[in-house]
């Protein structure tokens, strides 16, 4: 008896896997409820349903120590502090992503095109980019809220 339940169990759990496999687009991906347990109001507001916070009000906005941005819902490596500068604009801005681990998509939003960028590995939305960056490395300007990142010193 003992054994047959065990067999259900196993039967049971490599179903929900392979089920998970070929329905999910990202390698991390979890039910809204999971999202919303391990992330606070704001995280989830911006992260998981493409808020945006208000300007200036990240801690991470005017922040040059040495290291790297990961996402705030996966950890994925996503920016390099070499690669950000003060844009003015109120949110942490970059001049390149981290290539692979950042993906884009087209958002209409608020009525003309926008080029949304999100996490690679889990969804979860970033920030945009457009091309008033700076001119003398890129032209790109990555703006992407603080909230969805956390910062790892390179120490
Ligand atoms: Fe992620």
């Amino acid at each position: 008896m003992k054994h047959l339940i065990i067999l259900c169990l196993l039967v049971i759990g490599c179903k929900g896997n392979s089920q998970k496999k070929t329905t999910d687009k990202y390698k991390v991906s979890k039910a809204e409820a999971e999202w919303k347990a391990q992330l606070s109001d704001q995280e989830y507001y911006v992260l998981r349903k493409s808020g945006t916070e208000r300007a200036f009000t990240s801690p991470l906005n005017k922040h040059y120590e040495k290291g790297i941005y990961v996402c705030k819902a996966c950890e994925t490596p996503l920016f390099k502090s070499d690669h950000k500068y003060d844009s003015g604009s109120g949110w942490p801005s970059f001049d390149r992503e981290i290539k692979g681990n950042v993906a884009f998509s087209t958002d209409y939003k608020i009525g003309y095109a926008r080029t949304e960028e999100h996490c690679a590995t889990c969804g979860s939305h970033l920030g945009h980019v457009f091309n008033d960056g700076p001119r003398d490395t890129t032209g790109k300007r990555h703006c992407i809220n603080g909230i969805a990142l956390k910062f790892i010193p390179k120490s």
